[in-house]
């Protein structure tokens, strides 16, 4: 629930002479006052101040969000077979987005026919152009349909598309997307996988293992073929596995993978979430939130578009009772800042680390991701109290698209 709060007249200070205006709050890493100069969208400085005015003195500044497995939002689903998919309700969906400072995202399409991935892809496309959206969606995240089918490792994904690696396809795909498939996340184990991250590497796509069962050998592999990353490790794996061999050894032991993990409370025990911090290090963890359409919606009973029920408890857990599978999640990243530093004690420098500069990073999104000069002016403004973070602010390429108590531009 949002508290409004009044709105702090002299926070903002803008000059229509040269278009800049500057903000203040504290440096979300060195914890000091700092006040940033924004002009034509780009932060052009980020410089000490001796005091804040007392009004502002428990307000934090942090380069946006970036959360990069977004399935939809607020009702809005990217992913879903009948879609109702438009551009005004992507435009809803990152407005939502915003509200909670998720600055950049990654529409994410998982295991679906070819049919319904084309014409998703090819209506998101749209989105990369739509000014509106002022540059938040840089690309996607195609999560399947290239991974192991089992029960368990195959998460919610629908078994009768999932299928092998097929590159043609991926182009196809990628075609669809405008070229704009950032990042594919797949199983190495599976008949032709290894071939198939060589050529995503090739090309630029960054490759995720994921809803997998993995070796050691097939994970080295996929790492010396060009992965990167795990995608939410922890989860997309069968509840029984063997104690020797199974996927989260090798991934844990695998210096050069990063690791997405979701925080939401649910699909990791706090104490999985620190044996991993402490393996991957802040460098090497990124923050995902896998959320869904549900998210942002009143708790209670919904029915899917294939037929599925699932629920959403009052505490945010959203899952297929029946299966006992979790269905998604309905927690943007900005509860995972604030879980992150609760579960492993991290510092909120290494939690906005793992949530803004890493992603970006990944993606050589060089353009954001970090509060210095020349970066886009995506920020976020926020207090946190017991854990739990409040946006105050949100500043899209220096728009200001969010503001508590003001409701969204
Ligand atoms: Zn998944």
């Amino acid at each position: 629930m949002i508290t409004c709060i009044a709105i702090l007249p002299g926070m903002i200070h803008f000059s229509a002479a040269n278009a800049q205006q500057t903000i203040e709050g504290i440096h979300y890493a060195t914890g000091k006052p700092v006040r940033v100069a924004i002009e034509n969208g780009i932060i052009v400085s980020v410089k000490p101040v001796k005091k804040l005015a007392e009004a502002y003195g428990k307000t934090y500044i942090a380069p946006g969000f970036f959360d990069n497995q977004v399935n939809g939002f607020a009702g809005v689903s990217f992913a879903f077979g009948e879609s109702d998919l438009t551009s005004e309700g992507i435009a809803k969906a990152t407005r939502e987005l915003w509200k909670c400072g998720v600055t950049t995202y990654l529409p994410t399409l998982t295991t679906n026919s070819r049919e319904v991935l084309l014409r998703n892809f090819r209506l998101l496309a749209g989105a990369l152009k739509d000014e509106k959206l002022l540059g938040a969606i840089p690309g996607f995240h195609l999560e399947g349909p290239f991974i192991n089918p089992e029960d368990g490792f195959r998460g919610a994904h629908p078994k009768q598309f999932v299928r092998l690696p097929d590159w043609n396809e991926f182009q196809e795909l990628n075609r669809a997307a405008g070229g704009k498939i950032l990042q594919v996340t797949l199983a190495p184990e599976m008949q032709g996988a290894q071939e198939f991250i060589k050529k995503c590497t090739e090309s630029g796509v960054v490759v995720a293992v994921g809803h997998h069962n993995a070796n050691k050998g097939q994970l080295d592999l996929a790492v010396t073929n060009g992965a990167k990353i795990s995608t939410h490790l922890g989860n997309g794996c069968a509840n029984m596995i063997s104690r020797h061999y199974n996927p989260f050894w090798p991934q844990l032991a695998n210096d050069q993978l990063w690791i997405s993990i979701i925080c939401d409370g649910f699909h990791l025990l706090p104490e999985e979430v620190l044996v991993f911090y402490k393996i991957k290090g802040a460098g090497k963890t990124i923050i995902t939130s896998d959320v869904t359409s549900y998210a942002a919606l009143p708790p209670g009973t919904y029915t899917t578009q294939t037929g599925e029920t699932i629920e959403l408890t009052p505490e945010g857990k959203l899952h297929l009772p029946a299966q006992q599978v979790l269905y998604g999640s309905a927690s943007p990243v900005t509860k995972g800042v604030g879980n992150i530093m609760k579960f492993t004690g991290c510092s909120l420098s290494d939690a906005i680390q793992m949530v803004s500069a890493n992603p970006a990073r990944l993606y050589h999104l060089d353009d954001r991701g970090t509060l210095e000069p020349g970066k886009r002016a995506d920020l976020v403004m926020f207090t946190i109290d017991d854990y739990k973070l409040k946006i105050v602010r949100t500043f899209v390429k220096g728009d200001l698209v969010y503001e508590m108590g003001n409701n969204e531009k």
